[in-house]
Parts: C-alpha cells; structure tokens; sequence
C-alpha cells in the first residue's frame, strides 16, 4: 500500500486525502526517508536549488485580535507594546536591502493605527527607496484597502488561514470568521497578489485528517507560498499548559505540501527552528522548503514580537542573522538566490 503511493508520487499523480491523511502517520525512520527524498526531488523538479530569502520586518504587535495561541493578542496585558513608524521602516528596508534581500515582509498585529493612507504612503516610500518586492503580513482589512495597497506597489500578500476545520478555527479565533478570511484570500488572488497562506501543526484538536485537508487546501486555492509551522504553547494565552506541536510532525507536512502543491514557495519557519534551533531550517530545506525569513527588525523591538516564547535570534542583530542563515544554507549545499523569488506560478506580478 505505501509503495503504491510512493509509485503514486513518483508518477506525478495526484494523492488522495486518505493517502495524504495515511503518509502524515508514518513513522518507521526508513518510510520516513523514503517520503523525505521524494518531496526534495519534486522541490528540485519544480522549483530548483536556489533558496530565497525574505527580509522579515515585524513593525508593530498592537493587535486588535484574540486569537487564542497567540502572544501578542489583544487581551495579554503583559507585555509592552510597540509600533515602528514609516521612517523607521524605510530604514529597515534600506538595511535589508543593504544585505542583499530582495524581499521585505511587512508583518504586524491588526493593527489599525496604521490607517490605509498611511499603509498606501508606507508601501508606496519602500518601493521608490528600494529595489525590493514586497511582501504584506498584516491581517484582515476591508476589500478597497487591499486594493489601494495594490495599486500602491505591494506584490504578495501573507495570511494563514490557520486551519480548514470551521469548527476548530471558530474555537481559535473568537474574532474572526473563516468564510471571511478565505473571501479574503481569494480577493487578494483576483487582484494580481501573490498569496501566501498557511497553518500550524499540532494546535490543540487538531487531527490527521485536518491536516490532510489543509494540504488539499492548498492546493485547491492555487496558493504561491505555503508556510507550515509547529504550534508553540505560550502561557499568557488561553491555551496555556497545551502541547507544542513536533518537529516531526512539521516536516512531514512541509514534505507532503511539497509533494502535493509542487511549485509553491515553501519557507522553512523560523517556529520550526525555535522548536529545533540546531539544524530545523536545514532539515526543512530538504523535505521540500525553498525559502527563508531571516529577521531584519530592529533589535529593540524583537523580543516584544513574540507570537510564542522562546523565538530564536531575538538578540542578533540583522548582519549576524544574514551571517548564521547564509552559512546554514551553505553548509547543505544549496546557492542563494540574488533575485526577487517571485512565484512560479507567473512571470513576475508587475
Ligand atoms: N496578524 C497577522 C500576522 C501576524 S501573526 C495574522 O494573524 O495574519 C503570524 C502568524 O503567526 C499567524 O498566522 C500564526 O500562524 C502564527 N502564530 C501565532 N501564534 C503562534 C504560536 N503560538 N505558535 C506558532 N505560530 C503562531
Ligand atoms: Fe493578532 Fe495575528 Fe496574533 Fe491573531 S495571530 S492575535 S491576528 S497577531
């Protein structure tokens, strides 16, 4: 049975979710190994060695939300808060430039001090500054500000929906709906956006089969990048006490999504790593990941963006975050990429 879907795999046919459901249990080191060989093949076939990096910037963790894994939800009143202004991002940007990054992920907390002027006047800056795609992480907002953001310059857009269960993400997210968040999704699809969406692996209730699902999810919604990452318990939440979700778990999905999507961009996420600060990266890059995030956010503010605890690099400086994850990605053989990592689903957006 498990031959036959790796002859499945090999034959570039499509796995079913009972199939993908059956791959996600294994866990003899050998069948492992088999299913690990074959994702890195298919990342190879379809999206080649080269590893793009993105420039992560976390410009503030006010959020407006509750979700209830998350750290830097509305109702954790322990920790301070921050917000970078546009001129600290345009430094920020110019600095990752300056490494070399030829992408900039903007990320935040729902955050609505930043109104849709001052995102269109923020984007807008970043792309007459610098020669970068950019890349937007920063929740729900109505239709006509994704559009403005658009027209403004911004090239992809990054939101996981978390899970494809309805009933476990309405018990995750007390203030959201994922009808909306997937409307969301597709908008952003039928505007000229990259989209990149996602979910954790091993948030509490979640089974095999969902799993299966949202990997069948993503490919459903032709999505350009899939970021996976481990669940990590934070105590100032609700869930505090449950357990995190395993690496072993991760790459499995990182491999399987791979397999099952073929061309999207996969990042290799910086939960993982916390998870398995020695060789996480390393391991998901050859299970089928293509991408990294090295964080380029001011030192200052790292430690307060803190979506789970324990987050790696909160210390480092951008220089030596560039420093670490290039020698990572050498040391496994794999070339840098010096373009802007677009999809491979199109030529270039814009
Ligand atoms: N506010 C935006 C972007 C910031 S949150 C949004 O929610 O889309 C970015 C991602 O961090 C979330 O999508 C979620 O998948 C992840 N995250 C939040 N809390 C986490 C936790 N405790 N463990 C692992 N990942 C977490
Ligand atoms: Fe806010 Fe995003 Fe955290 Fe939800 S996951 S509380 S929207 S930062």
């Amino acid at each position: 049975m498990l031959q036959e879907m790796f002859d499945k795999i090999d034959a570039d046919a499509d796995l079913t979710k009972d199939e993908i459901s059956y791959l996600l249990t294994l866990e003899k080191e050998d069948e492992l190994e088999q299913l690990y060989q074959r994702a890195d093949q298919v990342r190879k076939r379809y999206v080649g060695e080269e590893v793009h990096l993105r420039g992560l910037i976390e410009l503030s963790n006010y959020c407006r939300k509750n979700c209830l894994y998350c750290g830097i939800r509305r109702d954790n009143r322990a920790i301070p808060r921050y917000r970078m202004d546009v001129e600290e991002v345009l430094e920020t940007v110019a600095l990752a430039e300056g490494l070399g990054y030829r992408t900039v992920v903007l990320q935040s907390g729902e955050d609505l001090h930043y109104t849709a002027d001052i995102l269109v006047s923020m984007v807008r800056q970043v792309k007459q500054q610098s020669d970068v795609a950019v890349t937007l992480s920063i929740g729900e907002r109505p239709r006509h500000v994704y559009e403005k953001l658009f027209e403004a310059g911004a090239d992809r857009y990054l939101m996981r929906f978390e899970t494809s269960n309805p009933d476990l993400y309405k018990r995750l997210h007390p203030d959201s709906r994922y009808e909306e968040r997937m409307a969301i999704l597709t908008w952003l699809k039928e505007m000229g956006y990259q989209v990149g969406s996602g979910v954790m692996v091993g948030v509490p209730g979640q089974t095999f089969d969902d799993l299966a699902q949202d990997i069948l999810t993503f490919k459903e919604m032709d999505l350009d990048m899939v970021g996976v990452g481990p669940y990590i318990c934070h105590e100032a939440t609700p869930l505090a006490g449950s357990p995190n979700g395993t690496v072993e778990m991760t790459l499995k999905v990182v491999a399987l999504t791979r397999i099952v999507t073929r061309d999207t961009n996969i990042p290799a996420t910086t939960a993982l790593a916390t998870l398995r600060p020695l060789d996480g990266r390393e391991k998901a890059l050859q299970v089928g990941a293509n991408v990294v995030m090295p964080n380029v956010t001011p030192v200052k503010y790292r430690a307060l963006y803190e979506l789970y605890p324990d987050k790696i690099c909160i210390g480092d400086a951008a220089e030596q975050c560039q420093g670490c994850i290039t020698g990572r990605i050498m040391s496994i053989g794999r070339p840098i990429s010096q373009d802007y990592g677009h999809s491979f689903k199109r030529n270039t957006a814009k």
